[in-house]
C-alpha cells in the first residue's frame, strides 16, 4: 500500500471518531482497516499531518500522551476534571476577550492554544 494512502487512511480514520485520540487508540482503529500497519507508521503520519495543518495536538493533564484531533481549525479545549471529557470551544467565544486584551495592553492576539479546566454540565448535574 503507498505511504499516501495510508495517511489518507489515518487521518479519515481520525476525522470519523470525532473525538481526541491518542497515538495508540487511533493505531487500533487504523489496524480494522489496514491490518499489517505499524504503530511507528502511525506516528509518522501523524507527524506529518500536524506539521502540514490537517490536525492538531494537545496534551491531556491526567494522561502524559499527547493527544490528535481531527479538526485543524484553531480552536480550544475544555477539559473535565472529573471525567476527563474534552470538549471543543469555537474561538468566536474569544473575541471580547481578545479585545479587552488589545483595549488593556495594546496586544494583538491572533493564535489560542487553550486548555481550560473545570467541571463539565453532566457532571455538575450529579
Ligand atoms: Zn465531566
Ligand atoms: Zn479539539
Amino acid at each position: 500500500m503507498k505511504y499516501s494512502k495510508q495517511r489518507e487512511i489515518i487521518l479519515k480514520t481520525l476525522k470519523a471518531a470525532d473525538t481526541h485520540l491518542t497515538a495508540e487508540d487511533l493505531y487500533h482503529k487504523v489496524r480494522e482497516i489496514i491490518p499489517r500497519i505499524s504503530l511507528g507508521t502511525v506516528y509518522r503520519n501523524l507527524n506529518l499531518l500536524v506539521e502540514v495543518g490537517e490536525i492538531r495536538t494537545l496534551q491531556s493533564s491526567d494522561s502524559p500522551s499527547i493527544l490528535y484531533d481531527g479538526r485543524g481549525d484553531e480552536h480550544c479545549h475544555l477539559i473535565c476534571t472529573s471525567c476527563g471529557k474534552i470538549t471543543d470551544i469555537d474561538l468566536a467565544l474569544f473575541t471580547p476577550f481578545d479585545l479587552l486584551v488589545y483595549d488593556k495592553r495594546g496586544f494583538l492576539v491572533d493564535d489560542h492554544d487553550l486548555v481550560l479546566k473545570g467541571t463539565c454540565a453532566e457532571c455538575l448535574e450529579k
